[in-house]
């Protein structure tokens, strides 16, 4: 039963994506077809389009935010069935390998940084186009209206959950709520500064506050994004422009000795540097949110080490997926956090590359 549906395909590198009728095959053994009812566009996307991950095949359905309701499931799949609301997420958790069955690591090792995820862990596709094979992405490519995925990209929510609220959970918000409360561990009192207010930076912002920083600095040249920082936690807010010494200068200075715990959520070497430096020299903590263009290099001063900074990276803010993604869901219909506030625009599917012209002029 091959299903006919739309999809986005990005055909090559520098192109829009191009909104086709794709065929999507049926799931096979450990595999679940799941009928996509909202998706988010993360940066990183972009950076798909961009051609910035050279290990991304083309063509290609990126996406790898996203929400739905399982459609089937194939032999062996014992933790959903069809009806089940889902959400998918581009880190598996496999739950076998060494860093899954390490309660303190969320990396499994099946993400992409060790193993491609163009195709589906059989090495086929189960999406074609016009005659041709389309590569997935993150094995999720949520650009889909139908998508099949292995099981272990995926878990079980809350059927009351808004699936067009809660796509955000899918990487966004988590990953920048939980670059605060489980990466950093931001402890009540502290000072922290936040350097980029996209989706994923306002997040950490909400993280901070809810982990009871006393004092949230954010940082971002476009000044449109400060009414929302300040509405979500977020103390000061300053641009980089406005200052001739260095934003690790003025932060340093604004604070007595650094921040407690710097985050960068941009993914450029300089604001990587810059956000390093802005945490106290001794105990501070620089967490790494943005992601740095393909082989590119940081130079540091390691002295910058040498005096007890910590500088540590977050993919999905630490949390292992499948067995939190119910719960962040759960604390989302409790109320615990308004992730509804980091959401600026709602289009129709065949608009999708209207939201990234929204992307890149930086309205959302
Ligand atoms: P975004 O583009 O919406 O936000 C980036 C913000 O940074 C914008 O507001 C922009 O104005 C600001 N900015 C750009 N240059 C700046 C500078 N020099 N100084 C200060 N501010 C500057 O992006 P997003 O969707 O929020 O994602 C942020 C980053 O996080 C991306 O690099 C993305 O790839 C990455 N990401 C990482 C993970 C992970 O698991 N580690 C997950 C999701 C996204
Ligand atoms: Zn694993």
């Amino acid at each position: 039963q091959v299903i006919r549906c739309r999809a986005a395909v990005a055909w090559a590198v520098g192109k829009s994506l191009s909104v086709e009728e794709v065929e999507v095959a049926p799931p096979k053994a450990h595999e679940v077809r799941v009928k996509i009812v909202a998706t988010g566009i993360c940066r990183t996307d972009d950076h798909v389009l961009e051609g910035s991950f050279p290990d991304v095949e083309f063509p290609v359905i990126p996406g790898h935010e996203g929400a739905g309701i399982v459609e089937s499931i194939g032999e062996g799949v014992t933790s959903v069935k069809p009806g089940d609301k889902v959400i998918l997420f581009g880190l598996p958790q496999c739950g076998e390998c060494s860093f899954c069955l390490n309660p303190d690591s969320n990396y499994c090792v099946k993400s992409h940084l060790s193993e491609p995820q163009n195709l589906l862990p059989d090495k086929t596709s189960r999406f074609t186009c016009k005659g041709k094979q389309i590569h997935h992405f993150l094995w999720i490519s949520t650009f889909a209206e139908y998508t099949v995925v292995p099981e272990y990209t995926l878990a079980k929510i809350d059927a009351a959950a808004p699936l067009d609220k809660v796509c955000l959970l899918s990487c966004g918000f988590s990953t920048g709520y939980g670059a605060a409360i489980n990466t950093a561990q931001v402890k009540p009192g502290s000072t922290c500064a936040v350097f980029g207010l996209g989706g994923v930076g306002l997040s950490v912002v909400m993280g901070c506050k809810a982990a009871g920083a006393s004092r949230i600095i954010a940082v971002d040249i476009n000044k449109d994004k400060f009414a929302k920082a300040k509405m979500l936690g977020a103390t000061e807010c300053i641009s980089p422009r406005d200052f001739k010494q260095p934003v690790q200068q003025v932060l340093t200075e604004m604070t007595g000795h650094g921040v407690d715990y710097s985050f960068e959520v941009i993914g450029t070497a300089d604001t990587m540097i810059a956000a390093l430096a802005s945490c106290n020299m001794n105990t501070g903590v620089c967490v790494m949110i943005g992601e740095p263009p393909a082989g590119s290099t940081v130079p540091i001063d390691p002295l910058l080490l040498l005096s007890g900074r910590t500088w540590k990276g977050t993919l999905l803010g630490g949390w292992k997926m499948r067995d939190s993604i119910g719960k962040l869901v759960a604390s989302y219909l409790e109320k615990k956090f308004n992730s509804d506030l980091l959401i600026t625009h709602t289009l129709p599917f065949a608009k999708i590359n209207e939201g990234f012209e929204l992307l890149r002029a930086g309205k959302r």
